[in-house]
């Protein structure tokens, strides 16, 4: 059997990858593990999410599945409250909104696009093994009722997830530059939801320096609460993963109220060091797209932008290449998903160092700051117009340090 490129699983990243290979004309198969609909965690999108959806022309399909609008994301730390909204934006030409999804939905409305598409899917098959040669690549692989098939591909995108198969079968995995950090989640019947923006609002509640709490409610009357926090935080909270978690929600003041005692809908899931980091994007061949790349953290929701990012980039630039043209990777590709990438780091960092609490939580801040740094934590990170993206560490750490000097 043979295919033109081969993706590895039907995630976001790999049903975009998909859709523009479709797009160039060119075949693709997806082979993934799981049936689909099934779950997987990374329900709040960004703004830039609506571009890609556009691009690999999912936005119609998505739009039909009435997901919860989010129109922009609250902070509260100690009682005080950070609002950024989406319309409130220095890019131009920029979405103002996004969606809150259930993931198993939302990302069997892209696979269903997907093959109506044309792109192939093979469900519960999971590749085992890759043969890396000079002009093509065997993919190995085996479905649920153990039956093995080699399949033989020109190109191969890793958009595996959690699964990384490529950086495990070459030793690609390099540990992150950020400190190790859990998280322990699940869903609620949200019964308790407060009525109009604060019950449909993504919420970041951080109950101290490096631990945080997600409220993320979906239209389904369903809610997605999260912690994240340093491995050892959890063990000072006895019992299972599910009564750590509703000891955790109940000793927080921003959710005790709300989350006391509602059902849960599924026992709450625990997991470890999840921030991860690569020698190398792509070698001869083949490319690793979404978390089977790199994942810094869940604090901004960046995670299934750039695994849409990079699933579109990798997508074209793959068909690019089958199609005789010269493809320059490192300026094409890595710069590109480097240049986001470290955008957010600078973040991520400054969210946990304290320094982007500064920021945020001060009226000190002109309304073109807040627009500036609002396009950032909307996804609106390759638009050097704007010095926050231009500049990200220097204007974050230097507008910080003179709101504390009191010279804002
Ligand atoms: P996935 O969506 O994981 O898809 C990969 C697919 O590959 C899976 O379906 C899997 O079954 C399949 N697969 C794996 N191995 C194999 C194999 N060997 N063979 C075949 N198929 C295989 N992101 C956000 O944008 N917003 C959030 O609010 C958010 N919250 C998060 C909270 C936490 C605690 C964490 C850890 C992450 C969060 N993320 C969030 C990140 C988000 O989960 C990921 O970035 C996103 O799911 C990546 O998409 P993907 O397409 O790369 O991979």
């Amino acid at each position: 059997m043979k295919t033109d490129i081969l993706i590895i699983g039907a995630g976001p990243s790999g049903t975009m990858a998909a859709s523009m290979i479709r797009q160039a004309g060119l075949n693709a198969i997806i082979i993934e593990k799981e049936q689909f609909p099934r779950y997987v965690i990374g329900e709040s999108l960004l703004p830039r999410c609506m571009n890609l959806l556009d691009e690999g022309g999912f936005l119609k399909a998505v739009e039909k599945q009435n997901f919860q609008k989010k129109y922009g994301a609250v902070f509260i730390r100690n009682g005080n409250v950070c609002e950024f909204n989406f319309n409130e934006q220095y890019t131009q030409e920029c979405w103002t909104w996004t969606w809150q999804v259930p993931r198993d939905e939302f990302d069997k409305v892209l696979a269903d696009e997907a093959e109506k598409k044309g792109v192939e899917i093979r469900y519960k098959t999971e590749v085992t093994g890759i043969d890396f040669l000079n002009d093509k690549q065997l993919v190995h692989t085996k479905n649920a009722d153990g039956n093995e098939q080699t399949i033989e591909a020109q190109f191969v995108i890793d958009a595996s997830g959690y699964g990384r198969v490529i950086p495990r079968l070459l030793d690609l995995d390099l540990p992150s530059s950020l400190a190790p950090r859990s998280s322990l989640f699940t869903q609620v019947e949200d019964i308790h939801r407060p009525g109009g923006t604060a019950g449909d609002r993504i919420t970041i509640v951080e109950v101290e320096q490096g631990v945080w709490i997600w409220i993320i409610p979906f239209s389904n009357g369903k809610t997605s609460v999260g912690v994240v926090a340093p491995p050892e935080f959890y063990n000072r909270y006895e019992g299972n993963y599910t009564e750590k978690l509703r000891k955790i929600l109940d000793d927080e003041p921003n959710t005790t109220g709300r989350f006391k005692d509602v059902p849960y809908a599924f026992d709450s899931v625990f997991i470890e060091s999840y921030s991860i980091a690569v020698k190398q994007l792509y070698g001869n061949g083949w490319v690793l797209t979404g978390n089977a790349s790199e994942f810094l953290d869940p604090v901004f929701s960046s995670g299934v932008t750039f695994a849409m990012e990079s699933g579109w980039k990798a997508g074209m630039l793959a068909a690019r290449q089958l199609k005789g043209e010269t493809v320059d990777w490192d300026k094409e590709y890595v710069k590109h998903i480097l240049q986001g990438v470290e955008v957010f780091r600078t973040y991520v960092n400054a969210w946990y160092d304290d320094t982007l609490q500064t920021i945020f939580f001060t009226d000190n801040v002109s309304p073109k700051i807040k627009s500036q740094i609002c396009s950032v934590l909307a996804g609106y990170v390759w638009d050097k117009s704007n010095p926050f993206v231009r500049n990200h560490h220097k204007t974050v750490y230097t507008l910080a340090g003179m709101l504390k000097e009191g010279k804002v």
